[in-house]
């Protein structure tokens, strides 16, 4: 495939497919998912895919929900809090939940990647971070190549820290930035100079962390066009290996927190659209590939090797190398994808604490996919990563007629052909460069959960 490295769009065309529409980490999506699949189909679910020959490599996320302050747009499972002590609690629970869930899993597999995100993982002390790896060492086998990334806070982190996750073996590095603006980190009550984060950077490649991650959000108060090239110029210059950036997902419905930021000083329309559309067009420029979906990597990087040879995935994490793996989450609300299942589990501390006191797995709701849930994934999945879908390959792969099965979706499709987005061949659906910023919304011409009746999906916009 044709990897761009520069990408232009118009605003009227973003404007037009400007809706809300789900991010697909998974497909089916959580709203989906329900409460019938509890810790005992779960655990089934991991016996089965434990049981046999060639079991796939293992990848493992591990969620520290603590923030010593709260971002008014934070959109994740975080608890705010001050009190270093929370920490000890959880790690004993899950210690015991590595155990527990560690006794169905086959000691062959060998884990590629693992994670640490949250919240705040550097909430945890040096030594809690030495205690939780060496306890999940004890009972899984980490590869040597695997890779092994963590979500830190440059406001937080110590050198002390960087060094120990260095020790540990820990190879990536992620880091939330948003915006340099002075006046957006004050709206959105996250203040991070400049200067603390080039510092916090020098310290990672100082140690040698070859990867560096920044995240940055668009759609954040007082942000504008001319304000945000700022930030990108500065993004640029720092040069990180990797950059996500994220459209800000207002749902003050859920996170009420969010209401803490005035609705009329969030940019809007054309202005917020211009500064995905200057982004995009900036970090193209400066050199960097847009992976899909809010991230752009150097062209050196493995992401942009593996979207060429397509064998990039997506999961929970987003983008990744690691394709056909079994994820397992570990620590309240992480999500687990087994075989043709997805697990979450339990939301609150209590209720994850009270399961596993309980030896049984913390699974608070999941889903078992069926055979058009896979193939429907598949697709959707290819054409997040590839930008392209061979119908043979999906024919083959799950004994259709590709024209004959999905001929309402083809016709979906012809907007979007018609705006130049895609190309419809005989044998092969083609995203355009500028397509590939519309993604979402071309995934969602697959997506047979959006329209049912009764069933509320209320999501963040796709642009
Ligand atoms: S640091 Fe991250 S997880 Fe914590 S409150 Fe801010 S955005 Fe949310």
């Amino acid at each position: 495939m044709k990897i761009t490295n520069k990408l232009t769009i118009s605003i009227d065309t973003l404007l037009k497919y400007d809706r809300p529409g789900p991010r697909y980490t998974s497909y089916p999506t959580a709203p989906v998912w329900d409460e019938d699949f509890g810790p005992e189909r779960f655990k089934g679910k991991i016996i089965e895919t434990n049981s046999g020959k060639d079991l796939p490599p293992l990848s493992l996320y591990f969620h520290i929900p603590f923030c010593f302050s709260l971002c008014f747009y934070c959109g994740c499972h975080s608890i705010i809090t001050r009190k270093r002590g929370h920490t000890a609690e959880y790690i004993s629970y899950l210690k015991k939940e590595i155990e527990n869930i560690s006794h169905y899993i086959h000691k062959d597999r060998k884990v590629v990647q693992l994670h640490w995100g949250g919240g705040s993982p550097d909430f945890l002390s040096p030594a809690e971070m030495e205690t939780l790896y060496s306890h999940i060492t004890d009972h899984f086998t980490i590869d040597e190549d695997a890779e092994i990334g963590v979500e830190l806070d440059p406001r937080e982190t110590t050198r002390d820290h960087l060094k120990t996750l260095k020790g540990l073996r820990f190879n990536r590095i992620s880091m939330g930035v948003q915006d340099f603006d002075p006046a957006v980190q004050k709206a959105v009550n996250r203040i991070q100079p400049e200067e603390m984060t080039r510092r916090f950077v020098h310290w990672c490649r100082d140690l040698g962390f070859y990867s560096i991650n920044i995240d940055l959000i668009y759609g954040l108060p007082y942000q504008t066009v001319t304000s945000f090239q700022r930030t990108i110029d500065t993004v640029i210059d720092i040069n990180p290996d990797r950059i996500a950036m994220f459209n800000y997902a207002h749902v003050p419905w859920m996170k009420k927190h969010q209401k803490m930021m005035k609705e009329e000083t969030l940019p809007q329309g054309r202005e917020k659209l211009g500064i995905l559309k200057t982004a995009i067009e900036k970090f193209t420029e400066a050199g960097y590939v847009y992976i899909g979906m809010d991230h752009f990597a150097k062209s050196k990087d493995e992401l942009c090797t593996a979207q060429k040879e397509k064998t990039l995935y997506r999961n929970f994490q987003g983008y990744t190398t690691k394709a056909g793996c079994d994820l397992y989450g570990l620590g309240i609300t992480s999500i687990s994808m087994v075989g043709n299942c997805y697990a979450q589990n339990q939301k609150t501390l209590n209720d994850y604490y009270s399961t596993v006191d309980a030896g049984i797995l913390a699974t608070y709701r999941g889903y078992e996919l069926n055979h058009d849930d896979l193939l429907r994934r598949h697709i959707i999945t290819r054409l997040m990563c590839d930008f392209e879908l061979t119908k043979q390959d999906v024919e083959k792969k799950y004994g259709i007629t590709f024209d004959d099965y999905f001929r309402k979706e083809l016709t979906g499709l012809e907007p979007f052909r018609e705006d130049g987005l895609l190309i419809l061949h005989p044998d092969k659906i083609e995203i355009t460069d500028s397509g590939r910023t519309l993604i979402r919304n071309i995934a969602m011409v697959f997506d047979v959960y959006l329209e049912v009746p009764g069933r509320e999906m209320r999501f963040s916009r796709t642009i």
